[in-house]
């Protein structure tokens, strides 16, 4: 007998087979003429089987009877047509074996809907709920499509650290990583604490991009892209951000802001195309369930061109709207979430990419343009997220990038080896970083970035 999983039991083509499934019981239901129907999931899909349980099935009166929600069972049995409404079969069952029961007093997932706020305080079982298991399905196809656009593309996927010494300036407040012994830790002769004592002889901290080693791979093989988790300690309780993230950052030599432009909506084209296209089921979930605006909004990001639009005639859109905002917009002051909302949801109605932003709101390594007042910035806004992506072309003018240094205070002896990729064959490059968890939000219609991660690190929140 072969194992099937509900998702390939469900197909009408398996119909006639004897097959094994596994997972756990959603609800049991009697019925008077002498059998029970269990609706059974395992996660491979969001709809459970039906599987038929006879009252002559030797345990039927023992255990088959109380069953109950989250028991795991394993049952043998044979596919069949099922007369049942919205499933094409059922598994008539002839060996059900339980192996483990979840007492229904104690279990917290039972029929009743929990809010997805009670959900988080229970991370260990809300995989086994309809939302949670259909976010994580499709989450994994994101990363699947984030893989396969820059192999198709010819990107090699680099690996860049999560320890870093080098604080990608102006990213985010960032993690100390040490052993020192807060209780007893090594002093310099000033009385403050010497890290040259500290496990990588010099403050370290969890990465906040891995952009500046990736220029270091794209200044030597061309297109690479960098994909692991992100560490902000940014005290910002909001529902876009978290303190540990997953980043997709590709970067690319003899790119310009343009090229970096068409490459970021080529990709969220693809990532948008291969959810619609392989989780149909998922995505009618959420468009009943969550939002019902996900997947007019995924039809819009696949087919329309993406807006393009400057930062300064972005300022001339938000000051002509006559909109009240609550932080007021003139050109230079950086744009709030608020802003962003309106040129992507108001007034465009469609993804923007805004670029071209103010020198003296941007970090260093932002190619600066001729005006010398703007540098090559690009910001990738959608509907209800706001900003999914930040980008840029890359200062690679030695001179121009030590006077930025200057300009933010920056020490160019930290960054020595950064600008050795500008003293030995400079080139044009670009790149940008995509927030996985804003665009699985973007897909599923989720609100709160809590709920597409599987264990959300937020301030105060690390327990599991
Ligand atoms: P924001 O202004 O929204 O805080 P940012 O400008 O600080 O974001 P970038 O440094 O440009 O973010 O990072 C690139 C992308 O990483 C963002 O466009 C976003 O999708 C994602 N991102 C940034 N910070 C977070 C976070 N704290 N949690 C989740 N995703 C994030
Ligand atoms: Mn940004």
């Amino acid at each position: 007998m072969s194992k099937l999983t509900v998702r390939q039991a469900r197909q009408e083509s398996a119909i006639g087979q004897s097959a094994t499934l596994q997972g756990w019981v959603r609800t049991r239901r009697d019925s008077k003429g002498g059998f029970s129907f269990i609706e059974l999931n395992d996660g491979s899909c969001l709809a459970n089987i039906q599987v038929v349980a006879d009252a002559d099935l030797p345990n039927y009166e023992a255990e088959i009877k109380h069953l109950t929600a989250g028991c795991s069972i394993t049952v043998h049995g044979d596919v069949k047509e099922s007369g049942g409404r919205g499933q094409a079969t059922e598994l008539q069952a002839t060996e059900l074996i339980v192996h483990g029961w979840a007492d229904p007093d104690a279990y917290p997932l039972q029929k009743k809907r929990h809010s997805l706020e009670k959900l988080r305080e229970w991370a260990h079982l809300r995989p086994r709920t309809n939302t949670i298991g259909a976010v994580m399905r499709v989450r994994n196809q994101v990363c699947r499509s984030i893989h396969d656009f820059f192999q198709d593309e010819g990107f090699l996927y680099v690996h860049t650290p999560v320890i870093t010494a080098s604080d990608c300036e102006g990213a985010g407040e960032m993690f100390r990583v040490t052993t020192i012994d807060p209780a007893n830790p090594p002093r310099d002769e000033q009385g403050a604490v010497d890290y040259a004592q500290d496990f990588f002889d010099r403050p370290s901290y969890l990465t906040v991009s891995g952009q500046l080693e990736g220029e270091i791979y794209a200044t030597a093989l061309g297109k690479i892209y960098t994909f692991g988790p992100t560490f902000r300690a940014e005290n910002s309780n909001t529902s876009r951000h978290l303190a540990e993230f997953w980043m997709v950052e590709p970067e690319a030599a003899f790119y310009e802001l343009e090229d970096n432009m068409d490459l970021a909506e080529r990709f969220l084209k693809r990532i948008v195309g291969d959810v619609l296209a392989n989780c149909d089921e998922d995505m009618q979930f959420f468009h009943q369930r969550i939002d019902d605006t996900v997947l007019a909004a995924m039809q819009a990001v696949a087919e329309q061109p993406f807006e393009r639009l400057s930062y300064t005639d972005a300022i001339k859109l938000l000051e002509e709207s006559g909109e009240k905002f609550e932080f007021p917009i003139a050109w230079g002051a950086d744009l709030q979430a608020e802003h962003e909302r309106y040129l992507t949801e108001k007034k465009i109605k469609a993804p923007v990419i805004l670029h071209d932003y103010p020198r003296s709101i941007k970090p260093f390594y932002m190619r600066v343009n001729d005006d010398d007042k703007t540098v090559r910035a690009m910001d990738v806004l959608v509907p209800r997220v706001g900003e999914i992506i930040g980008g840029s072309q890359r200062e690679e003018r030695l001179d121009v990038l030590e006077g930025r240094m200057a300009e933010q205070g920056l020490d160019p002896q930290d960054y020595w080896w950064y600008l050795d990729l500008r003293r030995f064959g400079t080139v044009p490059h670009a790149g940008f970083g995509l927030g996985l968890e804003r665009m699985v939000q973007f897909v599923t219609g989720m609100a709160n970035i809590r709920d597409v991660i599987p264990f959300p690190r937020t301030p105060g929140n690390a327990e599991f």
